[in-house]
């Protein structure tokens, strides 16, 4: 796993106490809607607002180090930026998981040479819930 302050560093971004918790936040809850890094990000740096926490994520997402996803039903969610890959949400408690996609072992996807975006979201129930 990338570590915050070097994904600051790899960006023309200035390295703030706030950023690095933002994406220390992010990266330990794997993804997280702003309403829920804001109550943490709030714990650490109580006089911060919304705004503040706002303008850094979309700062952070325009940078290419955070992704939004926005999955059915639910509120927008912000990760670190990896490769492409799957979300798989769990209509029960609301849980976001990632899955692998494997162009390379699936025959229906052979045409594919590389994948730049992906926006595939799976609903159902997790193991936890059933
Ligand atoms: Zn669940
Ligand atoms: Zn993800």
């Amino acid at each position: 796993m990338k570590n915050s302050q070097n994904l600051l560093k790899n960006s023309p971004l200035k390295v703030t106490p706030q950023r690095l918790e933002i994406l220390q936040t992010i990266q330990k809850n794997g993804h997280i809607s702003i309403d829920d890094l804001y109550a943490h990000i709030k714990e650490k740096f109580p006089s911060i607002s919304l705004a503040t926490v706002y303008k850094n994520i979309h700062t952070l997402k325009d940078e290419g180090i955070l992704l939004e996803i926005h999955p059915q039903d639910a509120k927008s969610h912000f990760e670190i930026k990896k490769e492409p890959h799957g979300h798989f949400i769990c209509k029960k408690c609301g849980k976001i998981y990632d899955f692998e996609i494997k162009t390379s072992c699936n025959p229906n996807l052979s045409e594919i040479s590389e994948i730049d975006e992906s926006e595939v979201y799976l609903y159902g129930v997790c193991k936890e819930c059933q």
